[in-house]
């Protein structure tokens, strides 16, 4: 059985998960929400959310401060005074289950960063690894909320198959979303236009070839800024 079946999913509480564009583009089509509904930045001074996987954005307001785009937190109702990611649906504890027991309102749609955890790629591109995931998070923070697995994770608690895949596309869609953030912050825009810039460029992500050209130029988002000006 897997350690996540009956826990209470200290890992959507403990962290903060950074997106890409296309975490948020398919959220945002799937549940017909809006970006301001569930996507935050977060400060992330000495980089620890952002970790060696997420780019940090700068914006117009703080142009100094390293921001990591991340799901949005809302307080926890199970744990008064902590906060758990929005889309984390809590039940009340039982006898069985002290701290309760959660399950993610999104699972399909998940986050390339959730369906990760807790693996990352190994160097080849090719394997999946295990992290050893810490006994809690937020280490400044007692509440029961942030304890992590009740066991250690196994390779065989993980699908051989998914799991590479998975990592293997998240790490493509952050790389895309680097070169995304090297273009924003040339010249760093409000926070309120974000979305929409966002939109423009993953709307430019799939192009026609030219006519008798076997290639297209590679250019993921200078076309944005231009058009948001032009708008
Ligand atoms: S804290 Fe660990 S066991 Fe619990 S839901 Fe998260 S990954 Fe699964
Ligand atoms: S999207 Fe789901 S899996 Fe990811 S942090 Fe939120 S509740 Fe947990």
């Amino acid at each position: 059985m897997s350690p996540c079946a009956g826990c209470h999913a200290g890992c959507c509480r403990a962290f903060a998960v950074p997106l890409t564009g296309a975490d948020i583009l398919r959220i945002e089509r799937e549940l017909v929400w809006t970006f301001w509904d569930f996507v935050c930045r977060w400060e992330d001074l000495d980089g620890a959310i952002a970790g060696n996987l997420a780019p940090h954005f700068h914006f117009a307001d703080e142009p100094e401060t390293p921001f990591a785009i991340c799901l949005l937190h809302t307080a926890s109702r199970n744990f008064p005074g902590t906060t758990k990611c929005r889309f984390l649906m809590e039940e009340p504890p039982s006898r069985e289950h002290p701290l309760g027991t959660a399950q993610c309102g999104i699972y399909s749609v998940r986050p390339g960063g959730c369906r990760a955890f807790p693996t990352r790629l190994h160097s080849s591109g090719l394997m999946a690894v295990l992290h050893e995931v810490p006994e809690r998070g937020r280490l400044a923070e007692p509440e029961d909320a942030y304890v992590l697995c009740p066991r250690a994770w196994e390779p065989a608690d993980v699908d051989p198959i998914a799991a590479p895949q998975e990592l293997v596309v998240l790490h493509y869609e952050m790389q895309f979303f680097a070169q995304v953030a090297q273009v924003w912050n040339r010249a760093p825009g409000e926070w309120e236009d974000f979305p929409e810039f966002l939109r423009l460029v993953y709307a430019n992500r799939v192009q026609a070839a030219e006519p008798g050209s076997a290639t297209v130029e590679f250019k993921p988002a200078d076309s944005a800024k231009p058009q948001m000006r032009a708008a």
